[in-house]
């Protein structure tokens, strides 16, 4: 989701005059990815092209849509093991706690729900929902049971043949981190690395900044409903805001409840999570919105996590805001 960012501790006195701010926004994982970075010249302008490589090399595995991930190559795969990258091995052990963690909220495959559901179709206007027998049956694909790692081979087998995964309620998450990382490793303290509104603000050292990011108001895009200050940490937001189909005037979003097979419906409009890592704010944000807010805020401690969750209220709209963000948040 897009979400506003803008520094606020702008240069501290007695900063080398060399230190610069520099950002390069680039389309990345079919959406928009910027990096800004505090810094010298040399080590910023490598540390950010070092990042978007990364970036892009973890997309050619990752992705679903990508013929030669290693996501695609399980998708079809017909229930046969397949060598695996060690990321994905990564991720998908990530994505088994979390699923475990979340009672079944978070499902990464999912994924022949959304197909049913019309999601990885282009063409939105020929959209028809699915009948309540072809959602029962595909149900029948979904849940961690039928994933099995095997770590000391590398492999991964998904037991039905007609399975698929789909990473995309955490693997942005997972390659900001990365990004964060490759730019940690160039000795960078202070950026803020974006794709599509999965967001790390990276403030390290002496000249720690903090980072100021605007959190959108889910019925007006255009709006910005709160700003939420944040130093190391990171921030990403779940809505059904931007990517829906439309049917019969009513809006289907893309989070899939796996436990019923249907797009969520409750009052939940947006979910924004604040986490250590972003793997885990991104995936966790997801599992939020599926569960609601009573259900899912009661997760938060269980990741050491924060959030502020915008529902829908017979005045319009709520905002809850979690015990430890209550002194950084402004609306
Ligand atoms: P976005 O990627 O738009 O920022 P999210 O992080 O909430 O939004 O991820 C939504 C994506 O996650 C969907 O497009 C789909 O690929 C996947 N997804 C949908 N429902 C679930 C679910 N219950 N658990 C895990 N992933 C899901
Ligand atoms: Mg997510």
């Amino acid at each position: 989701m897009s979400i506003l960012f803008f520094l606020i501790s702008l240069f501290l006195s007695g900063c080398s005059p060399q230190k610069e701010v520099f950002k390069r926004e680039e389309m990345v994982l079919g959406t928009f990815g910027e990096i800004t970075c505090f810094g010298e010249k040399d080590s910023c302008k490598k540390g950010i092209d070092k990042a978007f490589r990364e970036i892009k090399n973890l997309e050619e595995i990752l992705s679903f849509f990508k013929a030669e991930s290693d996501i695609s190559f399980l998708n079809n795969a017909q229930g046969k093991p397949v060598g695996v990258k060690k990321e994905t091995l990564e991720v998908l052990k990530k994505a088994k706690e979390i699923s475990q963690k979340t009672q079944g909220a978070f499902e990464v495959t999912v994924a022949p729900l959304l197909a049913i559901w019309g999601f990885y179709q282009k063409e939105k206007e020929s959209f028809s929902p699915p009948s309540g027998e072809l959602i029962k049956e595909t149900l029948a694909l979904v849940g961690q049971d039928k994933i099995i790692l095997a770590e000391d081979t590398g492999s991964v087998i998904l037991k039905n043949p007609s399975m698929k995964i789909d990473l995309g309620g955490l693997a942005k998450g997972y390659i900001v981190d990365r990004a964060v990382a490759v730019l940690k490793k160039e000795e960078i303290k202070n950026a803020l690395v974006n794709l599509g509104g999965d967001i790390f603000c990276l403030s390290e050292g002496r000249t720690a900044k903090v980072w100021k990011i605007g959190i959108q108001d889910p019925q007006a895009k255009e709006k910005l409903i709160a700003t939420l200050k944040v130093r190391n940490k990171a921030i990403a937001t779940s809505g059904q805001y931007e990517n829906f189909r439309e049917f019969k005037g009513k809006k289907l979003g893309h989070i899939i409840d796996p436990r019923t097979g249907y797009p969520v419906e409750n009052d939940v409009l947006s979910v924004t999570v604040v986490a250590s890592d972003c793997l885990t704010a991104d995936a966790l944000a997801t599992a939020i919105f599926v569960l609601g807010k009573e259900q899912g805020s009661a997760l938060l401690k269980t990741f050491s996590a924060e959030a502020v969750i915008i529902s829908k209220s017979p005045k319009g709209k709520r905002l809850w805001i979690s015990g430890g963000l209550k002194n950084k948040v402004s609306y």
